[in-house]
């Protein structure tokens, strides 16, 4: 058996490891040039933003195990201070659901537990797979030859890659949030009794709120005196701002984090926004109904398996396992 894996974010990664470590052949073709897909960080000058997943709050799952006992632990940092609740321009404690997991960040960014889960395995970044063939019984993937595929991009781009061998495998019902995410970087600092502010109603257009100096005290994320911010904007606003400018976005979303959190400095040194066209899967679509058995294509992600890192971090497993037991 020898594996392609397509794309290195959680799926891909799970799904990697775990035949690998059942003796398995495996390579991971990865687009972009990092490590973790959605579960990213952005440098910019001396601040450091996750600006995808903010935080890893893996439940108890198979990766909060894999994080604990197989990865090594010196950057891990354990979310000391609560999320707050924000609701019609006010803050209030405590989300009591959200503040009893653990929640996890890494010291220099949360794309690190993407590049520890790809430290032992064979990963080419920047090799995007823009189609696949067939040889005999083999698949074809960027010229070379593998006996099965797990496929764990977003859905909606896993099926334009799978219609290249005619594989007609419909995602319906599959859906995906786009997601607005805009970064600043403020020159004064900010205390807090919460690391993050959360619209359990979502009926603001800014959602969740992400102090990511607090979240991560010390130097590694804002220089000293100064504070690192991600304002996650709401399915509705961020569909509606999907196309608009920068400059509109920006000044819309600074306007409500200076209000939440009480800022008076005029401008922030840094503000840059990244558009996630496919942020979190909304509908699912079940495992079985897209994996039968004897298929040597298998299709992971959190399309599959529910919109979390740890969701998508089991569906890879889930996929390695099937291929294992065939
Ligand atoms: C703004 C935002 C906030 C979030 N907040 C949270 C949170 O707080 N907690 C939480 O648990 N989850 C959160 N999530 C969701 C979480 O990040 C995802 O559910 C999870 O990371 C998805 O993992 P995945 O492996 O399924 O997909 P991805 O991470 O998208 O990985 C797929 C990989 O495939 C690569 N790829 C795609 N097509 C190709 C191709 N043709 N060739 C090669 N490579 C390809 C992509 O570059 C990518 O690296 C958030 C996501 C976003 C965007």
């Amino acid at each position: 058996m020898r594996v392609a894996v397509i794309g290195a974010g959680m799926a891909g990664l799970g799904a990697a490891r775990t035949l690998q470590k059942a003796g398995v052949s495996v390579v991971v073709f990865e687009k972009s040039r990092a490590y973790g897909g959605r579960v990213a960080t952005r440098r910019i000058g001396d601040y450091t933003f996750d600006h995808g997943a903010t935080i890893i709050s893996p439940r108890g799952s198979e990766l909060e195990r894999v994080i604990l006992e197989e990865l090594p632990q010196d950057e891990l940092v354990l979310i000391e201070k609560p999320i707050f609740l924000h609701a019609d321009g006010r803050v209030s404690p405590v989300d009591p659901e959200s503040n009893t997991l653990h929640r996890y960040a890494y010291q220099k960014g949360v794309n690190t537990l993407g590049k520890l889960l790809a430290a032992d395995l064979d990963v080419r970044l920047e090799t995007p797979v823009e189609k696949l063939s067939h040889d005999g019984p083999h698949y074809v993937v960027n010229g070379e030859s593998f006996s099965h595929v797990v496929v764990t991009a977003p859905l909606p781009q896993s099926q334009v890659l799978i219609e290249t061998i005619r594989d007609r495998r419909q995602f319906a019902g599959a859906q995906y949030r786009k997601c607005l995410s805009v970064m600043f970087g403020v020159e004064a600092p900010l205390d807090k009794p919460y690391h993050a502010l959360l619209d359990p109603n979502q009926s603001q257009p800014l959602t969740w709120l992400s102090i990511e100096s607090i979240k991560v005290p010390g130097p590694a994320r804002a220089p000293e005196g100064c504070t690192a911010i991600v304002a996650q904007m709401s399915a509705r606003y961020s569909r509606y701002s999907f196309e608009r400018s920068d400059e509109d976005v920006i000044s819309e979303t600074w306007f409500d984090v200076k209000r939440l959190l009480g800022i008076t400095s005029a401008q922030p040194a840094i503000k840059e926004v990244k558009r996630w066209k496919y942020s979190h899967a909304a509908n699912t679509v079940s495992f079985e109904s897209v994996n039968r058995s004897g298929e040597r294509l298998l299709i992971a992600g959190d399309g599959i398996a529910g919109a979390r890192t740890h969701q998508a971090y089991l569906s890879g497993v889930q996929a390695a396992e099937f291929l294992l037991s065939e």
